[in-house]
């Protein structure tokens, strides 16, 4: 092999995994001025992926950069354990990276509001408008599949020969894939009860970033 891999990856979903509340679902369900539970449920069944649904939310939407900025800031709360997780994988040599199926501009806000800016992360995009419009972009999807606004799978795999280890951490139905492709996996919720179901990966329940930074000290 030509290059050395680096030890290990920690890739992070965020919403409802680092933060602890689900901001991109609050985000949407506060500032649209129809309801969009039928498009939820078939997100949840199966029947459309998130692209499509964000495709259809945001003609919906009415907010301004500032307002959006404001509401996120007083609603996001990170794990607890989070910064002291992020600091101990440093010092191990361990690098960390978020994907996420949400949105860049709440992700950006709220991590550098931690002064944790440095911390890459790939997401869809906001685009605002005129007159508090906007629409979405979808830089990281995936053309040979297209039902995630984000391809998680993809970006982990892109990661693939660049590391030995890759631990995944998450817990929604845009987890799932991904999880199946990496070494470890620490679940909650959707993802757990899949993990559950299929057992094909090694993973572990979690309730908090300290669990994983437990994890760290002792592998790494
Ligand atoms: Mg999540």
């Amino acid at each position: 092999m030509l290059f050395k891999q680096k030890k290990a990856l920690v890739i992070s979903d965020f919403d409802g995994t680092i933060c602890t509340v689900d901001v991109g679902n609050r985000v949407l369900s506060h500032f649209t001025k129809k309801s969009w539970d039928d498009l939820d449920r078939e997100y949840v069944k199966g029947s459309i992926g998130s692209r499509e649904a964000y495709g259809k939310i945001a003609p919906l939407m009415a907010v301004n950069p500032a307002r959006l900025n404001a509401y996120v800031l007083k609603l996001a709360k990170i794990d607890p354990f989070f910064v002291k997780f992020y600091r101990l994988a440093k010092k191990r040599g361990v690098d960390v990276k978020i994907v996420s199926d949400g949105l860049d501009f709440y992700i950006r806000a709220i991590m550098e509001k931690h002064r944790l800016g440095e911390i890459e992360f790939f997401s869809n995009a906001v685009v605002f408008g005129e007159k508090d419009s906007l629409t979405f972009d979808f830089p990281q999807a995936n053309p040979l599949c297209g039902r995630c606004g984000t391809c998680k799978n993809k970006i982990l795999n892109d990661h693939r020969l660049l590391y030995e280890k890759i631990i995944y951490i998450g817990d929604g139905h845009s987890d799932i894939c991904p999880s199946r492709c990496a070494d470890m996996v620490f679940a909650k919720k959707v993802l757990l009860r899949k993990c559950e179901e299929e057992g094909t990966t090694p993973y572990q329940p979690f309730q908090n970033f300290g669990e994983i930074a437990k994890y760290l000290k002792d592998h790494f």
